[in-house]
């Protein structure tokens, strides 16, 4: 049977590598739903023309008419704007992937998992800001979340069906970025383009960003606490260079199970695309004895301060992770744009979250606190941002 798909985000890395599998899967496999972007628009009407959704949504209506020219006479239906999105996201895909980058991402998730079907989860910011609400809303729905974030889809490939909360513990795996080995002097005078350089993965550039200060782990082990129902003191963090080895289960018999792979997005992409049956990929394949070796090491928690910044947020509870992922979002953008420095950014987070206590929010039990905060937080730190810019970063160079 053909399975119906919307890809929230089609414009972004995750969302073309999950088209890129569409593209080559058997005739009458999938048939498109909707497809969305934020400021893309002839990317998002060429991709729109190529796979002919029911209907296209941007983001950002200014661009509107850039989408409407390039649909002019094709037939399609779009429309701009966030409802537009949030439209294409409520219609009756069988499957989603929410593939939108940041906390921005959340609301159109939220529409998806309502529907009760299958969401294939990019987006860890959702989780971050709003793990419990998210999950509890999953669960109400019926929805299956499938983690598509390489960890994710490796633990829950190794887990094999046991229940989360019968496992000794789980292990992310992480790059270690471009700066693993370099010391707090040189990632001072990181640029953008040496941030963004990763040395492993191919990803968009906030993404990027947070693997090199390593914040990314930080939020993953966030979306693992709330994704597989665990205490953080049960999710570990191992620097693994070579990302072959994506993430690990360890049981309480002792045995360590893996998952291993090429590192390219669309193995767990194809997995969560094909769930719970299996689909080819021309993904290249895994050449052990050319590799040789894989190493681990310990993360190092004096030049990346961020991975500790993310379980305290997380153990504070309340608004302090959406304080940690929105001031980490405005630090990045600053960042990417040559306002502050690399190691302003994590400085930024840190100051929010000391500050973030003046912000009186109050308890988060719903999806408005979780937007208040957010919104909140985003003030916060770009008044952060404004006083380091203003001070020349810590090394604030452009790219
Ligand atoms: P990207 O920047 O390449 O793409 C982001 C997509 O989101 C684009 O299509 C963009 O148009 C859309 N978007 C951005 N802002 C939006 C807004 N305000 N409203 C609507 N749409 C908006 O990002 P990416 O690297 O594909 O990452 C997407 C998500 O997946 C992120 O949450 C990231 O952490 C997660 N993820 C990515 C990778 C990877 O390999 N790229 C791996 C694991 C997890
Ligand atoms: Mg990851």
């Amino acid at each position: 049977m053909t399975r119906t798909i919307t890809i929230l985000g089609a414009t972004g890395s995750v969302g073309l590598a999950t088209l890129d599998l569409v593209s080559t899967a058997a005739e009458g496999e999938f048939s498109l739903t909707a497809l969305t972007a934020h400021t893309k628009a002839r990317e998002l009407a060429e991709l729109a023309l190529r796979f002919r959704p029911r209907f296209t949504a941007l983001a950002d209506s200014t661009r509107a008419h850039l989408l409407e020219a390039a649909l002019a006479g094709s037939g399609l239906r779009w429309g701009a704007g966030p409802a537009a999105v949030l439209e294409a996201a409520s219609m009756d895909a069988d499957w989603t992937m929410a593939a939108i980058v940041g906390a921005a991402g959340l609301a159109p998730t939220l529409s998806a998992v309502k529907r009760g079907r299958i969401v294939a989860l990019a987006n860890k910011e959702a989780l971050v800001c709003a793990g419990r609400l998210f999950m509890e809303c999953a669960q109400q729905s019926g929805a299956v979340i499938l983690p598509v974030d390489s960890e994710h889809n490796a633990i829950f490939q190794a887990l094999g069906g046991v229940a989360a909360s019968r496992v000794r513990r789980i292990i992310l795996t992480a790059s270690g970025g471009p700066f693993r080995t370099a010391s707090r002097e040189v990632m001072a005078l990181a640029s953008a383009r040496d941030a963004v350089a990763h040395p492993v993965w191919s990803m968009g550039a906030k993404i990027s960003v947070d693997s090199a200060t390593m914040m990314n782990k930080g939020l993953e082990v966030i979306e693992a606490c709330h994704l597989f129902g665990l205490p953080p003191e049960k999710v570990d963090v191992i620097v693994h260079p070579e990302s072959i080895v994506h993430g690990l289960v360890e049981h309480v018999d002792g045995g360590l199970l893996a998952q291993m792979g090429s590192p390219d997005m669309r193995i767990p992409i194809a997995h969560a695309l094909g769930w719970p049956d299996r689909i080819a990929t021309s993904v290249s394949r895994l050449d052990l004895p050319a590799l040789g070796r894989l190493t681990f090491e310990t993360p190092d928690p004096e030049r990346f301060p961020a991975l500790d910044l993310a379980r305290s947020a997380f153990l504070a509870g309340g608004a302090s992770p959406i304080i940690l992922n929105a001031a980490n979002e405005v630090a990045v953008d600053a960042f990417l744009n040559g306002h502050v420095g690399f190691l302003d950014i994590a400085a930024v987070v840190a100051e929010s979250l000391e500050r973030g206590e003046g912000l009186a929010l109050g308890p988060i039990d719903d999806f408005d606190a979780v937007y208040a905060a957010d919104h909140a937080a985003r003030q916060l730190a770009a008044g952060q941002v404004a006083a380091r810019a203003r001070r020349g970063g810590t090394a604030a160079r452009g790219v």
